[in-house]
């Protein structure tokens, strides 16, 4: 079997949407599934809309979601001298020809058809004219007149369209700039892709794109278009329906496994199967079963999937992961300190914001604010409980979470007191919150030393 290629091809006029994430991770998943190649091409010859930032930002979430791609990335501006050599070539061999007609012109012929309840589109004019190059003229394709584009799409399956249905459609722009039709089936070709899978608002492009492969006598790959996302109302997916940019996302305090596995089970199945690792989705996905209908997202679902990775994913890694929105709540946690108090709080977080801000109570020398709720449990009577503890734990001989949870005990069992009269000042006096973990691991990840000062806080 020949190396599979595929590629992803956005353009850099706004940040990755997950529409455009998920299709991504189709394309780099089907690469890896066959040992292939997976290649990334921005698609920046639009130059009033492209913008450097979202050139970075896209890359920046290709990396975030672990999509890495193989080979340089190919930027369309710098191939312009290819896609005309490729036009001019094709003026060559007869498939295509210039034409001066104005845009008002076009648009008259457009007029024409309809009123003659044809399609709207170019009549042919400058089809023999014989015009060579000039100010203000297009190159374009010379659409055969019958026949039948056919092709088998991965997704939707067999698709067939009528030659006569098409426009001589434009090659090149009067102002010398490629089409998008042209470049891409010259970046295709050059890039030796094999499968070409995208969204279905391009399923329209591909038998134009059909015909430059077969006027230019390049092999065909295999097209694939997923169809859209749509927001939870089944409505076309928009603002409204809250985060869209995989980074809002990100920035949401995501965790990308979750994301990944989440916008793959949107437009593919195996069997009814939720949760996915990464190695398995490669195993898996060959580009059969995926959903030829549109899917509805589903937030509850995601939010789901992202507690069941904040919960299996390794300490150390979701450390490194909340270390930066720690950071952003203006604490500065080591690395160790986060490890160690991942398991205390991941089972209560629903994402890296609300983990972090958890975390963020842990600062040494932070002045924490006691919530309302909490600062009720700080009576003269949770206080002197609070002051008597202080002198036991002072006096341990280790500091550890055994240790602490025994001199809890101790105390409570011979004051004949209920934990509940103990533990929650204590928390109350720690960290300012009526709820959280055990109060011996709030303790042992505070440390001694903090410990006391908070404690000697409330006291003082
Ligand atoms: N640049 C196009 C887009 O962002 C994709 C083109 C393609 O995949 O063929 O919609």
């Amino acid at each position: 079997m020949k190396k599979v290629i595929t590629r992803f091809a956005p353009s850099p006029t706004g940040h990755l949407h997950i529409g455009g994430g998920r299709t991504a991770i189709f394309c780099w998943l089907l690469a890896r599934h066959f040992g292939g190649e997976f290649r990334l091409r921005i698609e920046d010859t639009d130059s009033e809309r492209s913008r450097q930032e979202y050139t970075d930002s896209i890359l920046a979430s290709m990396k975030w979601l672990g999509l890495d791609w193989d080979g340089e990335l190919t930027y369309q501006s710098r191939r312009l001298d290819i896609y005309n050599a490729y036009v001019d070539k094709l003026i060559e061999s007869g498939h295509a020809y210039w034409c001066d007609c104005s845009p008002e012109d076009v648009e008259a012929m457009r007029e024409v058809a309809r009123a003659k309840g044809e399609k709207p589109r170019y009549n042919g004019r400058c089809r023999e004219r014989g015009l060579g190059p000039g100010k203000g003229r297009v190159v374009r394709l010379r659409v055969p007149d019958e026949g039948r584009i056919v092709f088998e799409d991965m997704v939707k399956g067999h698709i067939a369209v009528d030659a006569a249905e098409l426009d001589d459609m434009v090659l090149r722009r009067a102002d010398g700039m490629p089409t998008y039709n042209m470049a891409v089936v010259a970046d295709d070709h050059d890039m030796g892709v094999t499968h070409v899978l995208r969204g279905d608002d391009h399923v329209s492009n591909t038998p134009k794109q059909i015909l430059l492969y077969q006027a230019l006598g390049f092999e065909l790959p295999t097209f694939g278009h997923v169809p859209m996302i749509l927001g939870p109302d089944k409505q076309k997916l928009s603002k409204r329906h809250g985060a869209r940019a995989v980074i809002e996302y990100e920035q949401d305090g995501l965790l990308p496994q979750a994301l990944v596995n989440y916008l793959v089970r949107l437009g593919w199945s195996h069997g009814d199967q939720e949760i996915f690792s990464l190695n398995e989705l490669v195993e898996l996905f060959d580009g059969t079963s995926l959903n030829s209908a549109a899917a509805a997202f589903d937030p509850e679902k995601l939010q789901w999937l992202n507690a069941h990775y904040l919960r299996e994913t390794p300490p150390a890694r979701v450390a490194e992961m909340v270390a930066p929105f720690v950071e952003r709540q203006g604490a500065g946690l080591g690395r160790e300190a986060l490890e160690k108090l991942v398991p205390l709080y991941r089972e209560r977080a629903a994402n890296l914001v609300d983990l972090a801000a958890d975390m963020a109570l842990y600062q040494s020398g932070a002045d924490i604010a006691c919530e309302e709720k909490a600062a009720k449990f700080l009576t003269d009577e949770g206080k002197g409980h609070i002051a008597a503890l202080r002198e036991i734990f002072a006096a341990l001989p280790e500091f550890d979470e055994s240790s602490l949870e025994a001199a809890i005990h101790d105390y409570v069992e011979k004051g004949g007191l209920k934990f509940k009269q103990v533990g929650p000042p204590l928390r109350a006096a720690l960290i300012g919150r009526a709820g959280g973990p055990s109060v011996h691991l709030t303790l042992c990840a505070l440390g001694r030393e903090e410990s006391l000062r908070r404690l000697d806080r409330v006291l003082s």
